[in-house]
């Protein structure tokens, strides 16, 4: 089962977005930074907002 935890002060990536891996850990630093084991790639998941909606749909 996929479930997506989102909390404010950090969210939770299930794949490093550069190389696929699953293995992340939390970095010490940045702050809610994602450390990828396999690529050793550093990196942050910011929520940025949300989609607008097409005109003629019903926001769900
Ligand atoms: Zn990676």
């Amino acid at each position: 089962m996929t479930e997506v935890v989102m909390t404010e002060a950090r969210a939770v990536p299930f794949y490093c977005p550069y190389c696929g891996e699953e293995d992340l850990r939390p970095a010490t630093a940045p702050h809610a930074a994602w450390s990828c084991a396999d690529c050793r790639r550093v990196f942050v998941v910011r929520l940025v907002g949300m989609a607008a909606v097409p005109t003629g749909q019903v926001a769900r």
